[in-house]
């Protein structure tokens, strides 16, 4: 990605094995991500360009000599954060503040929409996949990359439970992995807050109860009307907008919680009044996918969860700047890239 609009695919030197802990993987599949398209609208021109992508499976094709675990023909998944797997933070299970983890697809650290990446800290960061490499499973277990499990963290810090009222602001393919989440945990009442009919569709498949299709006042009216006028015990923010964070607040109910995964374009978490009498706890950040792959994958193999269907749209390598095009007028849900 060189600037807004402007993403090209060029021949770039190999990714290669720098650390001894690092493993060099074989894309089969990659993304792109929602967030992919904040510098696809913001990027400027002058900035130094980079090769995006954080969320892939494929082949071990090459090990650093300390790596112990993941060997070379793995069948693997990359979360889209690398994490030792051993310091505090990974213990808790907060992978994303590992103390020597990062980021893909950065300035600092090549992304994986292109043939192969260079995963540091490989036994850490990588979870091997014991399917084969043409798999009909493997779409869903693509989005434990990152967005069925953004959307379980999104959850998960919403406080979701059995028989709790959730809404999801945000109909992108967070939002409606966040139902999946919800439905997974036994929300009674899952309202979607979209405007898309596609995509509307797919959430109530996976399990929405109600669609909320207005914006702004209007949209939080409607959703008290659904819920005896007191709002829902959990919000899902997956958006990242002042308009979602503002709607996220306003829809929940007091002592209810909201939990943030969108990537925050706003400077401060409004509504100090509001969510101070109301005992609102705002909650959430990146998602440590890594540590919910374990809980995630065995209701994608057995069949109960499908998160692979936000998937609409399959491009090779050289088509990747019309997916970007086609998921920022969200012609396309979420596209997946097959080398
Ligand atoms: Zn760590």
């Amino acid at each position: 990605m060189y600037g807004a609009g402007d993403v090209r695919i060029e021949n770039v030197p190999d990714a290669r094995l720098v650390e001894a802990t690092d493993a060099i993987v074989r894309v089969s599949l990659a993304c792109i991500c929602g967030s992919d398209l904040w510098p696809y609208k913001l990027m400027e021109a002058g900035e130094k360009s980079r090769v995006m992508g954080h969320e892939a499976i494929g082949a071990v094709e090459a090990v650093g000599a300390d790596v112990r675990t993941v060997k070379i023909g793995d069948v693997v998944l990359m979360p889209f954060a690398y994490s030792d797997g051993t310091c505090d933070f990974c213990h808790e299970g907060l992978h994303t503040s590992c103390v020597h983890g990062g980021f893909f697809g950065t300035p600092a650290l090549a992304g994986a929409q292109a043939e192969a990446v260079r995963i540091p800290l490989a036994d850490g960061t990588l979870f091997v996949l014991s399917v084969s490499k043409d798999d009909s499973l493997m779409p869903s277990l693509l989005t434990l990359s990152d967005v069925m499990g953004t959307g379980h963290h999104a959850a998960r810090s919403a406080r979701v439970s059995r028989g709790k009222r959730v809404a999801i602001v945000g109909d992108g393919a967070v939002g409606l992995c966040g139902v999946i989440a919800a439905r997974r945990l036994g929300a009674e009442q899952i309202i979607l807050l979209g405007r898309h009919a596609d995509r509307i569709a797919l959430a109530k498949d996976f399990g929405a109860t109600d669609v909320v299709s207005e914006r702004g006042e209007a949209a939080v009216d409607r959703v008290k009307e659904l819920t005896q006028g007191f709002g829902v015990h959990s919000v899902l923010e997956c958006v990242g907008t002042d308009q979602a964070i503002h709607t996220a607040i306003a829809i929940a109910r007091p002592g209810g919680a909201v939990g943030r995964v969108g990537v925050p374009h706003y400077e401060t978490i409004p509504e100090a009044q509001p969510t101070f009498y109301n005992n609102i706890t705002v909650s959430g950040g990146p998602a440590p996918v890594r540590a919910y792959i374990e809980e995630l994958l065995p209701d994608i193999l057995e069949g109960k969860i499908q998160p692979g269907r936000v998937f609409d749209r399959v491009v090779g390598l050289d088509d990747v700047p019309d997916g970007y095009r086609a998921m920022n007028e969200r012609e396309s849900i979420k596209v997946m890239i097959k080398s």
